[in-house]
C-alpha cells in the first residue's frame, strides 16, 4: 500500500460533503510508511493553519507543479477515530470491486445532513448557591431585573432549560450571555436524535435455549472470549431457534462493552423481528431501513458513534454504522442476493462484513436454511466454522411434495399451464375453504428456450448454460456470445415443440378466474405492487382470508407466515434454471425449498405441487426432498468442473454507450487490456439486455481460479479507463463474481 511519493488526502470528513482530495508530497520519514485510511496533519488554507485529514490515495503521478505541492507534517496522534476505520473499509471497497476513492467513500460514510439536528439548550450553575444569592442582592439592587429573576431561579435548580429562560421568564439573550461571560454560568447544547422505534414494549428475557441452540451458543462465545475472532456458518432450519442463538451472541458482546450489527435482508425486516429485538435490549436497539428519512439514517450514525446505542438492525448498509468497537456482525438469510449491491461499487455484504470484523477484532456469524453455495463451500473447505441445527424449536411437519412432470401432461393432451393434479388440488381447497399460494416463476425470463416435449434447454457448448432468444430469434450466450439460429426442431427428441417461455401472472390470473369462478384471487407482481403499501396491503388482504389464491412473482415466497395455506403450487418452476448465468440451478433450488416452506404453517399439514417439464434435475429432485446437502453435493461438482465462484472467480465487465460501433470497440479494447497472465476472457458480446435507455450494452467475463488475477486485470482496465480518449462517452461497470446475468 505505501508506495508512492504523494498522498491525496481529504480534508475534515466531518463536513456536509466528503471533501475533494487535496494532493500532498510525503516527507521522506513516511515514504513506504504511510498507508491508505491513515489520519495525517497537513497545512491547510493561505495560513497553512495544521488540519487533521485522511489518505485516500498513494501515487507517483503529480496531480500539478510538485513546487507548489505541500507537505505533509506527520501522523496524526490522539483519538484513533470511527472515520479511520471506515476509510479502511472504503479502500477494502475501491480495491476489491472497482470504483473511485470518492464512490467508495459515499458508500460508506453516512451522508451528512444539513438539517440541524433537534436540540435542547440548558444553562448549568456554574457557582455556589451563596454567591448565586450575593449576585441576586446585588442585582435587584442596581435593578437589572432580568439578571435578578434567573438568579432567584439558578438558587433552586442547577440546570435550567433555555426555553424556559427565555419563554417564562422573559430574559435576554444578552442577559445570558453575560453571566456566561462572568462565569455565572455555563450553556451547553444537547442533542436529541430520532429514534425510528418508537414503541413502548414489555421487556422480555431471552428463552432457556435448548441443546442445539446451547452448543452452537457456548462454542462462539468461548472463542469470543479468548479473544478469536472467526467467521461462522449456521446452517440451521426455519425455526430452528437462528434468531434466539443470535440474541444470546449479541448480549454477552454488549456485555464485553462492545457493539453488534444484525443485518436482516429489508424484506423480513418486519415489525414482528424489530419488536422481538426491542422487546430484549430496549432502546439499545435500533432500526436502519429504506423507509427512514435521510436525517433519521444520519441520526442513528450518530446515536451509534456517541455511544447510545449497541445495536443496530437493517439491510447491507447498516454495515457502516459507525459503532467505535464493533464485536459482532451478524447475518442472517446469508444467502439472500439483496446482500449484494446493484449499483457501483457492487460490494457483497458478507465480504465486507469479513473486513470489518477483520478491522475491529469481531466475530462474524452467518446463518440461512439454505446457505449461499459461497458459503457452504467455505465451511467445508474449512475457512468458516459450521454448525448445522436440524429440530425445529417448536415442533411442526414438514409439508409433501408432488413433482409434476409437465412432458407428460403435453403427451395426455393438456397444454394448459395447469397440471391435472394441481388442479384438482386446488378444487379440493376451494372447497375445504383453505387458502392457496401459486408462484408464477419468473426469475430468468430473459427468453431461454426448450423443448416442451423432452424438456431440454438450448444450452451453450462452450459455457454450459442457457443460450437466451435475442431479437430476430437468433440464441446467444450471455457468457461468451456464442450463437446459434433459432433450431427448427428439438435437437434432442426431434419435436417441433419447441419454443421461449414467456407466460405472465396477468395471463395465468385469467385461466384461473375461467377455471374457478367462484375462487377469489389476488395478484402480486411489479404491477400490482408498485408502492410499499399496496404490497402491504396484498398480504394483509391475504391473511385475512379476504381471498382463497394468492398467485404472485417470486415476492409472495419470501418468508410470509399465512397459517391457512395447505397448498402451495409452483407453476414454471424450471423457468429460474435457464437464467443463463452459473448461479440458475442454486436460484431455482432456493425458491423452491422456500416456496415449499409456505406450505403448512398452521396445525394442517401442507402439500406442495412442482411443476417442472425437468424432474429429473437436481435443483428440483433436491428441492423436492428439501435436501441441501445433496443439492449442495452436486452444485459444488458443477462450479468447480466450469471453474465458476466458489471454485474460481469471475468478474463481469458491462460497457455502455449511445454508440455502437464506439461499445463494440471499446470493449475489444478492454477485454485485451484485461487478457493478461492467467485470465481467461468470455466474449464481449451483446448483454442480454443489449439496449437500455437508448445506450447499447455489451459485456464480457473475466475469470480465473485466484483472486489476485482477477483484481490485477481490474486494476489494468482501471488504469487504462482513467485515460480520457480511452473511455470516450463509454460508460463501464464492474461485477466481481456476480449473482446476476447481463
Ligand atoms: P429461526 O430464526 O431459526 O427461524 P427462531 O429463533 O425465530 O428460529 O425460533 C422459532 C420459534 O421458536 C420462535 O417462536 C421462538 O420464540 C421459538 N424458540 C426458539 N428457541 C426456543 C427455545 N429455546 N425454547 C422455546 N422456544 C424457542
Ligand atoms: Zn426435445
Ligand atoms: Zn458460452
Amino acid at each position: 500500500m505505501g508506495n508512492g511519493i504523494f498522498a491525496n488526502v481529504i480534508v475534515d470528513i466531518a463536513h456536509e460533503k466528503v471533501d475533494k482530495p487535496f494532493q500532498y508530497k510525503i516527507p521522506e520519514h513516511l515514504l513506504g510508511i504511510l498507508e491508505v485510511g491513515q489520519a495525517v496533519e497537513i497545512p491547510f488554507g493561505k495560513g497553512d493553519t495544521l488540519r487533521k485529514g485522511y489518505v485516500v490515495d498513494i501515487s507517483d503521478v503529480p496531480e500539478f507543479p510538485v513546487e507548489k505541492m505541500k507537505e505533509i507534517s506527520g501522523i496524526a496522534v490522539g483519538d484513533v477515530a470511527v472515520e479511520d476505520t471506515m476509510i479502511k473499509l472504503a479502500y477494502f471497497i475501491k480495491q476489491r470491486y472497482g470504483s473511485t476513492m470518492y464512490t467508495a467513500l459515499k458508500t460508506v460514510l453516512p451522508a451528512r445532513q444539513k438539517k440541524k439536528n433537534l436540540e435542547k439548550r440548558e444553562i448549568l450553575r456554574k457557582l455556589p448557591v451563596e454567591e448565586i444569592r450575593e449576585l441576586r442582592y446585588e442585582s435587584a439592587r442596581k435593578h437589572y431585573t432580568g439578571k435578578a429573576r434567573l438568579l432567584e431561579e439558578l438558587e433552586k435548580e442547577e440546570i435550567l432549560p433555555e426555553d424556559l429562560l427565555k419563554q417564562k421568564l422573559h430574559i435576554s439573550p444578552t442577559t445570558i450571555k453575560t453571566l456566561e461571560k462572568q462565569g455565572v454560568i455555563e450553556i451547553k447544547t444537547i442533542s436529541f436524535y430520532r429514534n425510528p422505534v418508537k414503541v413502548d414494549a414489555q421487556m422480555e428475557a431471552g428463552k432457556a435455549l435448548n441443546e442445539e441452540q446451547q452448543h452452537v451458543f457456548s462454542s462462539i462465545q468461548k472463542d469470543m472470549s479468548y479473544g478469536l475472532h472467526k467467521t461462522y456458518l449456521i446452517r440451521g432450519v426455519t425455526g430452528s431457534g437462528k434468531t434466539e442463538v443470535y440474541m444470546a451472541l449479541i448480549e454477552s458482546c454488549i456485555a464485553a462493552g462492545k457493539q453488534a450489527i444484525m443485518l436482516i435482508p429489508e424484506i423480513a425486516l418486519t415489525y414482528q423481528t424489530v419488536m422481538r429485538f426491542y422487546k430484549r435490549f430496549g432502546d439499545r436497539v435500533s432500526v436502519m431501513n429504506s423507509t427512514l428519512s435521510a436525517g433519521e439514517k444520519y441520526d442513528q450514525c450518530m446515536r451509534a458513534k456517541n455511544g447510545d446505542i449497541d445495536i443496530i438492525i437493517g439491510p447491507r448498509s447498516a454495515l457502516f454504522t459507525p459503532f467505535p468497537k464493533v464485536g459482532l456482525v451478524i447475518i442472517d438469510e446469508e444467502h439472500e442476493s439483496s446482500y449484494k449491491s446493484e449499483t457501483m461499487p457492487k460490494y457483497h455484504a458478507r465480504e465486507v462484513a469479513e473486513e470489518l470484523c477483520k478491522l475491529h477484532g469481531a466475530s462474524l456469524v452467518l446463518g440461512s436454511a439454505t446457505p449461499s453455495l459461497d458459503s457452504y463451500y467455505r465451511a467445508t473447505h474449512g475457512e468458516y466454522t459450521l454448525f448445522t441445527m436440524e429440530k425445529r424449536a417448536t415442533g411442526g411437519m414438514l409439508p409433501t411434495v408432488t413433482i409434476a412432470d409437465m412432458r407428460e401432461e403435453l403427451r395426455s393432451g393438456n397444454r394448459s399451464a395447469f397440471s391435472r393434479v394441481l388442479q384438482e388440488k386446488i378444487a379440493d381447497r376451494l372447497e375445504k375453504g383453505q387458502q392457496v399460494m401459486l408462484f408464477l416463476n419468473r426469475r430468468g425470463y430473459a427468453g431461454f428456450v426448450s423443448c416442451r416435449s423432452c424438456g431440454e434447454a438450448m444450452k451453450c457448448p462452450h459455457c454450459d448454460v442457457a443460450l437466451s432468444q435475442h431479437v430476430g430469434g437468433k440464441l446467444m450466450c450471455h457468457y461468451c456470445g456464442y450463437e446459434a439460429p433459432m433450431p427448427k426442431m428439438c435437437p434432442k427428441c426431434g419435436s417441433k415443440y419447441i419454443m421461449g417461455f414467456r407466460a405472465g401472472t396477468q395471463q395465468v390470473e385469467q385461466k384461473l378466474h375461467e377455471m374457478y369462478p367462484k375462487a377469489r384471487i389476488l395478484r402480486m407482481d411489479g404491477d400490482t405492487t408498485k408502492t410499499k403499501d399496496s404490497y402491504d396491503q396484498i398480504l394483509s388482504a391475504f391473511a385475512g382470508k379476504e381471498a382463497d389464491i394468492l398467485l404472485g412473482t417470486q415476492m409472495i415466497v419470501k418468508g410470509h407466515d399465512f397459517p391457512d395455506v395447505t397448498l402451495v403450487g409452483a407453476l414454471m418452476a424450471d423457468m429460474s434454471l435457464y437464467a443463463g448465468d452459473y448461479r440458475a440451478a442454486e436460484r431455482t433450488f432456493d425458491l423452491l425449498t422456500q416456496a415449499a416452506g409456505r406450505a403448512g404453517r398452521g396445525t394442517t399439514p401442507g402439500e406442495v405441487v412442482i411443476q417442472t417439464y425437468k424432474p429429473d434435475h437436481y435443483a428440483i429432485v433436491h428441492a423436492a426432498d428439501q435436501n441441501y446437502l445433496s443439492f449442495y453435493e452436486e452444485e459444488a461438482l458443477y462450479r468447480e468442473l466450469g471453474h465458476y465462484p466458489p471454485a474460481g472467480h469471475m468478474m463481469a465487465v458491462l460497457l455502455m454507450d449511445y454508440d455502437e460501433k464506439e461499445v463494440e470497440e471499446k470493449a475489444d479494447r478492454l477485454a485485451e487490456v484485461a487478457s493478461k497472465g492467467k485470465v481467461a476472457i468470455l466474449g464481449p458480446g451483446e448483454a442480454s439486455l443489449s439496449k437500455l435507455q437508448d445506450m447499447y450494452r455489451r459485456v464480457f467475463y473475466i475469470k480465473a481460479y485466484e483472486l489476485p488475477e482477477i483484481l490485477q486485470a481490474k486494476d489494468r482496465m482501471e488504469a487504462y479507463w482513467n485515460v480520457e480518449e480511452n473511455r470516450g462517452n463509454c460508460q463501464v461497470s464492474f461485477d466481481l463474481d456476480p449473482l446476476q446475468s447481463y
